[in-house]
């Protein structure tokens, strides 16, 4: 018989098995509070973009100067979601954390074993008994940089998505322009003029139906379309979640506890069905039970929760903690300084962007991509018939490629595989062909080098844009 928990909120961390339940002492009121403003202020901002993308479809103005503006006021609420959870989140990450402390803390006050043995030299050989919940400004910092670089991916992407359909609605009115001019001089017919101007809104309203933004969903993940306050309350969900956890492991670590327990409340979800109820070793030098392979939450929105678990056996019957502790840990120190250097690093990247591509003079340019420019289906028509390139002056073509190395930067794109620098500019090439190609470098990581990812024909500015 399935469990009735009601454990959906994310300010609650209570721990629910089939047959027991340990209560949260921390109620989590703070939390709950400052979850509750965020989210409605973000319904807010849903609100504003919406409003904003009505009064610019409905204005049918034409001049490019009123349409940069309309770029720039979503590009201020993007930016405003931004700095609102910046100034929110730290809080928000500490206040998680200090519950999943206090669970852990509940567990081991209200374990059978801990009150039995509490003055036993053998456990307290074995763990250190804390005496209150605490936070950690080391971890509360990384889960601050870490979601606030989730959230920046995601605002632009839906800033780019937004510029992109913008333009698109300019152009459609020009468009319209034209075609009522060249009736009016007589150019074309009445039929025609209906059959293009027909084409043309559908075109239209096609572009932004793939966008999504037609009924107000502004981010992208995988292909599907979500309202940035639902994607809002995703993130915020499993931020917390993480949070909660990572003070639960905090709190494992400073008590010397090796065992881990995750709740159980029936689920269908197919990922956590292998890990619900189960008990793990944190180290992995259990001889008893698993490594841990994967801290909660198992996926976006995943409810599971996991506390400490004190097992009597373990304590007096042998050691479970031999062995290096800490390997798998989801927030190891080395994990944390990665992801801290990671977000800091692409933040600094996007607000100043640089010149040039950096550490140009190392580059990567690899043969395979060479070969791809030639061989692939759609580039080869481009470098081999057009340019002139092939199989046997590949020197010059990855000489040409690389001289793109000179140009300044003139896109700076962070994305979840590290940040590309786009490059605009023609290449020299055998048939003196002069069009202007869109070159495309990426950096993994701060430390790595640029490498060489694909060239294209720049997409041509259209009349009226910048
Ligand atoms: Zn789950």
């Amino acid at each position: 018989m399935p469990t009735e928990v009601d454990e959906g909120n994310p300010w609650e961390y209570n721990f629910y098995t089939k047959d027991s339940q340990i209560k949260n002492p921390d109620k989590g009121v703070r939390l709950k509070e400052e979850y509750t403003l965020l989210m409605r202020w973000m319904k807010g901002i849903q609100k504003s973009l919406e409003k904003e993308w009505r009064i610019a479809f409905n204005s049918r103005k034409k001049d490019s100067a009123y349409w940069e503006e309309r770029s720039k006021t979503f590009s201020n609420l993007y930016e405003s979601v931004f700095s609102e959870w910046e100034s929110r989140w730290e809080s928000i990450s500490k206040n998680a954390f200090k519950q999943g402390t206090s669970l852990a803390h509940e567990t081991f006050a209200s374990s059978q074993v801990i009150r039995d043995f509490k003055n036993d030299s053998r456990l307290l050989n074995k763990m250190t008994l804390l005496d209150r919940p605490f936070t950690d400004p080391k971890v509360i910092d990384s889960l601050l940089r870490d979601t606030l670089g989730y959230l920046r991916y995601a605002l632009d992407g839906a800033e780019e998505k937004t510029t992109k359909i913008l333009r698109i609605t300019q152009q459609t009115l020009l468009e319209d322009d034209k075609l009522n001019q060249s009736i009016a001089k007589g150019l074309i017919e009445k039929n025609t003029w209906e059959a293009a101007k027909e084409n043309l809104q559908k075109d239209f309203e096609k572009a932004l139906k793939d966008s999504g933004i037609s009924d107000g969903k502004f981010i992208e993940i995988n292909g599907r379309n979500y309202h940035l306050d639902s994607y809002a309350e995703t993130l915020a969900r499993t931020r917390i979640r993480e949070a909660q956890t990572a003070g639960v492991q905090r709190y494992a670590e400073e008590s010397g506890q090796d065992l881990v327990r995750v709740s159980d409340h029936s689920t269908l979800t197919e990922k956590c069905e292998k890990f619900e109820g189960k008990i793990f070793s944190i180290s992995g030098g259990s001889s008893k039970y698993p490594k841990l392979e994967m801290w909660t939450p198992f996926h976006p929105n995943c409810l599971h929760v996991i506390t400490v678990y004190i097992d009597v056996v373990s304590i007096f019957g042998y050691d479970p903690y031999n062995g290096a502790r800490n390997s798998s840990s989801a927030l190891s120190d080395l994990r944390r300084e990665e992801l801290r250097e990671q977000v800091e690093w692409m933040e600094n990247e996007r607000k100043k962007p640089p010149e040039f591509v950096p550490d140009r003079s190392k580059a990567n340019i690899s043969q395979p991509k060479l070969n791809y420019l030639l061989t692939d289906s759609g580039k080869s028509g481009l470098f081999k018939n057009e340019f002139g390139f092939s199989e046997n002056n590949l020197g010059e073509l990855e000489d040409s490629i690389r001289s793109s190395l000179e140009k300044k930067v003139s896109k700076v794109l962070i994305t979840e595989d590290g940040i590309k620098y786009i490059v605009d500019t023609p290449i020299r090439n055998p048939n003196n062909d002069n069009r202007m190609l869109t070159i495309v470098w990426i950096k993994d990581n701060k430390s790595s080098l640029p490498r060489f990812i694909t060239a294209r024909p720049a997409k041509k500015k259209k009349e009226g844009n910048q």
